[in-house]
């Protein structure tokens, strides 16, 4: 990796673009494991306390809270698609500080060469 002092806004995005390439699916939201009754009489599984469980996935779509039954067989592709949302987040903030200090850099650079 290039010194941070040094980059341009350029690689930064270059940066950004190849750190994230590895990162899809990349999802936002959380999963959840919880335990329902069913509607069956006399279940031995709800009678005996332990109920069903299961995985709900929750998410916004347009602000407004979604929830989405996850099959427990698709629980660990879900879940790599939130921890590689988690790590785009954290991507994401570390740009945002190295891009802004290039931008800046960048715009000294061309006052001096202006001036000269
Ligand atoms: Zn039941």
């Amino acid at each position: 990796m290039k010194d941070s002092r040094f980059e341009t806004s350029f690689d930064v995005v270059r940066w950004l673009e190849s750190e994230a390439a590895g990162l899809w699916p990349t999802l936002l939201g959380s999963l959840s494991f919880r335990r329902s009754p069913c509607v069956r009489e006399n279940c031995p599984a709800c009678m005996s306390g332990e109920q069903h469980p299961s995985y709900v996935l929750y998410g916004r779509r347009k602000g407004r809270r979604v929830a989405v039954y996850v099959p427990a067989e698709l629980v660990p592709e879900v879940q790599r698609g939130l921890d590689n949302g988690r790590a785009l987040q954290e991507l994401l903030q570390q740009a945002a500080p190295r891009y802004v200090k290039a931008l800046k850099r960048e715009r000294t650079e061309a006052r001096k060469n202006r001036k000269s």
